[in-house]
């Protein structure tokens, strides 16, 4: 059932340590598997999407949006006839690479990197994850996983070139990637503009009538739903809302998306690959509806003065261990220090790598230990 341009997993350029078949589960969906029962993959339930501090226990932390994005994905997945078990695959391990603190601790730590000509970069650091940092399989180190879910993991987001990440020559990066993985960074944007205006609502941080004035897809079907369900309470109308602007975002870009294949004529995975540009993509309309939606996100919520604190504390935080631990090596665990001796890598990417991993409540307890002990000196 599946399309001509989908991946097929018969095609797989496989693993780089190689196995024995499963008997009843393909290479995809035993990536799926290894991805799901990873250590990595379980931090995510602490690790900050938007918001640090826990305003209520039903707001989306990193893995339940990752549970959105998998669940979004799967629906276009299966509507494109695209082989929904890679793409499940890649939903599910797009935000692996993630620090704790979301956005603010990804840029902290890229500015303490910056210091020693270094850089943190999410996506290179899920794949070091999957091929290095777990250790769970007596044959392998990593998860071992096919080449289509690491190339995914590297290119599903962001281009990167060959002269400037040479140890990602591997990975085609001169091709685009298959359409399971050019999927996953539109509906990573669909869930999150979605649940972030859900969440900054029921946090109080946005106003319905400045979503209203500001956000015209939502505006449109707010007042659809007004008509229908005059007289509903104002939650019900938002969710209502809200799940009609996740089907137009959907819809459309299966519909543009399908539309894009007809015209440029791909008849097989190598012709996505050899196309000068992407074609996963929304209309040039619902395209300037979700920037629309982004942008009043951007000024209303991630950039609000609201949501200043907790990020300027989460920067601080990241900066004060990362100093730390360059003062004093001799306070990291003792594997990272088995690192050092080893010189596997450079002290700042050792530490980098450490903080890269944690969750939002262990960085907390580390900072309470090392830093504010300091302080009370
Ligand atoms: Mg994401």
């Amino acid at each position: 059932m599946l399309a001509p341009y989908a991946v097929h997993v018969k095609d797989s350029r496989g693993r780089r340590y190689p196995e024995a078949k499963h008997p009843y589960r393909d290479d995809f969906q035993r990536d799926r598997d290894r991805i799901v029962h990873a250590r990595a993959f379980r931090r995510l339930e602490n690790k900050t999407q938007v918001f640090t501090r826990r305003y209520s226990d039903h707001f989306r932390n990193r893995l339940t949006h990752t549970i959105e994005v998998a669940q979004i994905s799967r629906t276009i997945a299966g509507a494109l006839h695209l082989n929904s078990d890679l793409v499940e695959a890649l939903a599910l391990v797009h935000d692996i690479g993630h620090p704790p603190f979301g956005h603010s601790g990804e840029n902290a730590l890229n500015k303490c990197m910056q210091r020693f000509d270094e850089r943190f970069d999410h996506n290179l650091h899920a794949l070091r994850i999957v091929e290095e940092f777990e250790a769970r399989y007596a044959d392998f180190p990593g998860l071992n996983l096919t080449f289509e879910v690491r190339e995914g993991i590297i290119k599903h987001s962001h281009d990167y070139t060959e002269s400037e990440y040479p140890q990602l020559g591997e990975y085609l990066l001169n091709q685009r990637p298959p359409l399971e993985a050019q999927l996953i960074d539109l509906t990573d944007e669909i869930a999150y503009n979605t649940a972030d205006l859900d969440d900054g609502y029921e946090a109080k941080l946005l106003k319905l009538a400045d979503i209203r004035a500001s956000v015209g897809i939502f505006e449109r079907f707010y007042r659809e739903v007004e008509k229908q369900y005059p007289t509903v309470r104002e939650r019900l109308k938002f969710n209502e809302a809200l799940k009609r602007m996740i089907n137009r975002f959907v819809t459309n870009l299966i519909e543009t998306t399908l539309q894009r294949v007809a015209e440029s004529g791909v008849r097989s995975v190598e012709d996505v690959r050899n196309l000068p540009e992407r074609i996963a993509a929304f209309s040039p309309e619902v395209n300037h509806e979700r920037q629309e939606a982004k942008e009043f996100l951007y000024r209303y919520m991630y950039f609000s003065d609201s949501l200043r604190g907790q990020k300027a504390d989460g920067e601080k935080i990241v900066a004060d261990l990362f100093e730390h631990w360059v003062q004093n090596p001799g306070d990291l665990p003792r594997s990272y220090q088995i690192q050092i001796n080893d010189g596997v890598a450079s002290l700042p990417r050792i530490i980098c790598d450490y903080i890269a991993g944690m969750t939002d409540n262990y960085i907390l307890d580390q900072h309470k230990k090392l830093i504010r002990r300091d302080l009370l000196r």
